[in-house]
């Protein structure tokens, strides 16, 4: 482990590997009730519904237009009325129409479904990738290459989160499931689970593929272009899920931890719910947060008001004072560590100064921004930047 650890930190650049501060990974998955609101963001797809609609629980609510690339479906995981379609689809519940439970499930083996059926139904489903990058499911399962490898990443990237490793302790068969289905559609001879190495940036596809399979991924390339599919445990699980159960992607198990959250854990929350909701569940002292971040202290944002759990949003952080090294931004001294911390080789302070095309090569790891002395919020220029380079595209 410990060799791994230092190869990674080595491999960015860092003097040191990232804190992986992981003190919920024995607290088993509690779920939460059902909102009485949920919001779900459109994001580019066209709402299939309008306000004042009753909708059932895990009806369709949007879905992407004729011409998408990469279409994408949303379902709501309320059944109750719709409120309004304004930039997110918001359903307010009513409650003898909340969710069921999730239910334990047994493997039920994929033999005999034909590839095109667990394509389509993760297309149906919606699922999307639940490590935070959100790709269409679906799309990874039609390959224009042979793929003979399907592995499942449960090497939890970033510092804080465990719900992965305890979707693996809890719903391990259910994630095997999965896997076989993804094996199946893609007609893989291979599949592993990857559940060890859970520090930071152990879960880097490129870094897994790497390590695991000794196949470099070429720039600009996916790991299906050196026959591998990489797939995130809970989209593995939501896989399985939508083939055995008809379930589309209405929730996830995310983690709440900090120092200013009573009760700390994993939680089984449904898409849409208001953060606040939860963090409020979980005890947040609001007074003692310095810092309330959506996603991992990496890779994760400030929450921003009325936000909403959404099917990347891999937990929650209410951090103290203590935990949060302040340090004020200050001028760039031309010291080059990011550049050497950026596994692939961008040239940080360059993209940051006159963007390009490069910016989208950028996968946010926040790798540069960790070992800037200057403490420039890199990976939040970049991301503006990358923004910008879309819009103009
Ligand atoms: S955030 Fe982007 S630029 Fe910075 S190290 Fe990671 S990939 Fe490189
Ligand atoms: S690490 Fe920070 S100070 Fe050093 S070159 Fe990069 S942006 Fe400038």
């Amino acid at each position: 482990m410990t060799a791994l650890r230092e190869r990674l930190a080595a491999w960015l650049g860092l003097a040191a590997p990232v804190p992986a501060r992981k003190h919920t990974r024995d607290a088993a998955i509690v779920r939460l009730p059902a909102p009485a609101e949920v919001a779900l963001p459109l994001a580019g797809l066209v709402a299939a519904v309008a306000p004042g609609d009753a909708v059932a629980a895990w009806a369709e609510v949007a879905r992407s237009a004729a011409a998408a690339r990469w279409p994408r479906r949303l379902h709501t995981p309320l059944g109750g009325q719709v409120v309004s379609i304004d930039g997110a689809v918001v359903v307010r519940g009513v409650p003898a129409d909340a969710p069921a439970a999730p239910v334990a499930v047994g493997h039920r083996a994929p033999d005999g479904l034909a590839p095109e059926a667990i394509v389509a139904a993760a297309r149906d489903a919606g699922i999307v990738g639940l490590g935070g990058g959100m790709f269409p499911t679906h799309a990874k399962l039609v390959s224009p290459h042979p793929i003979d490898t399907v592995l499942i990443n449960g090497c939890e990237s970033e510092p804080y989160f465990t719900c992965d490793h305890r979707v693996l302790v809890e719903h391990r068969d259910e994630v095997e499931c999965g896997m076989a289905l993804a094996m199946r559609a893609v007609g893989a001879t291979t599949g592993a689970v990857l559940d060890r190495e859970d520090y930071y940036p152990a879960g880097y596809e490129r870094f897994v593929v790497r390590d695991r399979l000794g196949r470099d991924i070429p720039p600009r390339k996916l790991p299906r272009d050196v026959g591998a599919l990489v797939l995130n445990v809970q989209s593995a699980r939501a896989l399985h899920r939508a083939v055995c159960l008809g379930e589309p992607l209405v929730s996830r198990v995310i983690t709440v931890a900090g120092g200013a959250i009573a009760r700390p854990g994993n939680y089984q929350v449904w898409l849409g719910t208001p953060a606040a909701d939860v963090l409020a569940a979980c005890g947040l002292d609001a007074g003692r947060a310095a810092q309330v971040i959506a996603g991992g202290p990496m890779m994760g944002h400030a929450l921003a008001a009325g936000e909403a759990i959404a099917a990347g949003t891999g937990g929650l952080l209410a951090l103290t004072a203590e935990e949060v090294v302040a340090r004020s931004e200050q001028p760039c001294i031309r010291c080059g560590r990011c550049v050497e911390a950026c596994p692939i080789g961008l040239p940080v302070p360059l993209l940051v100064e006159r963007p390009g095309p490069d910016v989208l090569r950028c996968f946010s790891c926040g790798a540069c921004h960790y070992v800037c002395p200057s403490a420039i919020p890199l990976t939040a220029r970049l991301r503006e930047a990358a923004a910008e380079e879309v819009k103009w595209d």
